[in-house]
């Protein structure tokens, strides 16, 4: 069977890379496409302590190390996103914004976008004050105030972020308790973030840019206005599954693609890997997965898996 890429990996973020590096290793031509630069997710993390080999690494740097790493063994087709897949008899095809092509096998490392708030005033501010990576934004606000939503690690982790490039910063989370890692929440309160508890904001008010937060209390009612500069919204992810739910993947009920221990979906040729199939949804995992879904791959375009 002539296939224009024995396997192709959509999405270029740490189980992306990972599968491509197998893939090249066996034997296989592969592709890797990413609408944007690659990276995913992680190369918002300011910083990765629980990666084995680097104690503390940018979340940017890792993933261009990877990116070198894997380009070495794959196509990497950036700028170029997959708008649609067709299952046939004895292969997959794929339709991006560049062109066609015939494949043996599709491993989904789409990931997850960042969850948004759903509230008045979100979308007007996008970029105007509100931001989903503090990463990315934070420098802007340097001497400002600021407010993060949400009560998890991201969250707290972006919240000391901030503070300690001299920012102002408020947490604002819907319940009386984080769900973040206890050593996170003592480091921010020791670098001084505040926390703004049983509180959802319900609005977001301005001119040109963001200049207050409407809140309301949830176990009171009382509703205040909060001063700020920026808000950075960190409440989780969602699974980037449209590309999965049009030829039939099968999901959990969050929206995450089932996998069995290879990786393998209910659709044959069809793989998924990383942050898209939920579980722990860690940087290593996501390596992992994308490795053995690549093994798992080998087969059905005629490679031995070396292991
Ligand atoms: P997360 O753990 O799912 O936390 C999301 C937070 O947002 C929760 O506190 C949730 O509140 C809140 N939330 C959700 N929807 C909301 C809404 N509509 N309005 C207001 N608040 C809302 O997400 P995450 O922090 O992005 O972490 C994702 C995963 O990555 C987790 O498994 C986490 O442990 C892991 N992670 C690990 C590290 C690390 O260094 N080890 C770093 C970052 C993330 P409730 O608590 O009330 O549900």
């Amino acid at each position: 069977m002539k296939y224009d890429y024995e396997i192709a990996i959509v999405g270029a973020g740490a189980a992306g890379y990972a599968a491509a590096i197998y893939a090249g290793r066996s034997g296989a031509r592969a592709a890797v496409f990413d609408r944007g630069v690659g990276g995913g997710l992680t190369t918002e993390a300011p910083k990765v302590e629980n990666y084995p080999g680097f104690k503390s690494i940018g979340g940017m740097e890792l993933m261009e190390k990877m990116k070198e790493h894997a380009a070495e063994y794959a196509e990497m087709r950036f700028g170029e996103e997959v708008t649609s897949l067709e299952v046939r008899e004895d292969a997959i095809g794929i339709t991006t914004t560049k062109g066609t092509y015939h494949v043996g096998a599709v491993i989904l490392c789409t990931g997850t976008a960042h969850r948004k708030l759903g509230v008045k005033g979100e979308q007007e501010f996008a970029g105007k004050g509100v931001s989903y990576c503090a990463t990315c934004d934070g420098f802007f606000f340097k001497g400002k105030k600021v407010a993060v939503v949400g009560g998890g690690s991201s969250a707290v982790i972006e919240a000391i972020f901030l503070r300690q490039i001299g920012i102002d910063v408020s947490v604002i989370h819907r319940r009386d308790e984080l769900r973040a890692e206890k050593a996170l929440e003592e480091e921010a309160k020791e670098n001084g973030v505040r926390f703004i508890w049983n509180s959802v904001v319900e609005e977001i008010l301005g001119k040109e840019m963001v200049e207050k937060l409407k809140i309301k209390n949830v176990k009171t009612g009382e509703v205040s206005m909060l001063e700020v500069d920026g808000v950075f919204v960190s409440i989780g992810e969602e699974p980037q599954n449209s590309l999965a739910k049009e030829i039939g993947v099968a999901l959990d009920e969050n929206g995450y693609i089932k996998v069995d221990g290879m990786q393998k979906t209910n659709v044959e040729r069809v793989f998924a890997a990383g942050d898209v199939t939920g579980g722990v949804r860690q940087i290593i995992t996501a390596c992992a997965q994308g490795a053995k879904a690549t093994l798992s791959s080998l087969p059905l375009v005629g490679k031995r898996s070396p292991y």
